[in-house]
């Protein structure tokens, strides 16, 4: 007998077959396959290009991202982009995307609190991100916080413990590093919006490594 998405929340049924990015996205944007869709105002797919060398992945949309539609467009994004600029990645070397597409809050009065994904939200929404990977193939994948990292791993690990691993994906480098929004809620931000940096910048040289230069250079040029 067939199970509610209720009973067991998963995207797979919403995932179409296909090499393409674009109708990956479009597919997204009526996946009901946890009730994180209930309240967001839409699916924030990820974007780049198809050869992007470094593949950015986050947690969820933010307020802003889920008004916008984008990743990566709020307060978080603003110290993601001024890290990568700062790390000397082109950005159309980067494909950005969440670990889960759907905005998870709690409402207060006007204000819409961000709520962090449940084990079960995060592998529900696995599907996607997985399929955005395997078109995309690329050589260094990038998790951005411990939410990415749970659904890239299947498994819980802290930022801290992976930054001292040499952790891979299939064929790709997996680097672990800081969500933005840690340096926007760090009592002291400077050293981990260093790390950040670092991080990126260490992804950026394996990328332009493992990829051969000359996708690196095609995706930048
Ligand atoms: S969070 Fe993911 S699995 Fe849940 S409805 Fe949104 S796209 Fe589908």
């Amino acid at each position: 007998m067939a199970t509610s998405p209720a009973e067991h929340p998963s995207a797979q049924p919403f995932v179409p077959e296909t090499r393409s990015l674009r109708t990956l996205s479009e597919a997204a944007a009526a996946c009901r396959g946890c009730a994180l869709f209930e309240h967001a105002t839409q699916t924030v797919f990820g974007n780049g290009r198809r050869n992007a060398v470094v593949v950015l992945v986050g947690e969820q949309p933010g307020d802003v991202e889920d008004r916008k539609g984008r990743c990566f467009v709020g307060p978080a994004g603003r110290v993601l982009w001024r890290c990568v600029e700062e790390a000397a990645i082109p950005r159309e070397a980067i494909y950005v995307t969440n670990a889960v597409k759907h905005f998870k809050f709690e409402q207060r009065g006007k204000r819409r609190i961000h709520q962090r994904p449940s084990a079960a939200e995060i592998d529900a929404c696995l599907p996607w991100l997985s399929a955005e990977l395997a078109i995309l193939r690329p050589p260094v994948i990038v998790a951005l916080g411990t939410v990415a990292l749970r659904s890239l791993l299947g498994r819980p690990l802290t930022i801290d413990a992976a930054r001292e691993q040499e952790l891979t994906l299939g064929d790709a480098h997996l680097v672990a590093t800081y969500h933005p929004s840690a340096v926007l809620r760090a009592d002291d931000p400077p050293p981990i919006e260093a790390a950040l940096t670092e991080d990126l910048r260490r992804s950026w040289q394996l990328a332009r490594r493992e990829g051969g230069g000359a996708r690196a250079n095609a995706a930048a040029s």
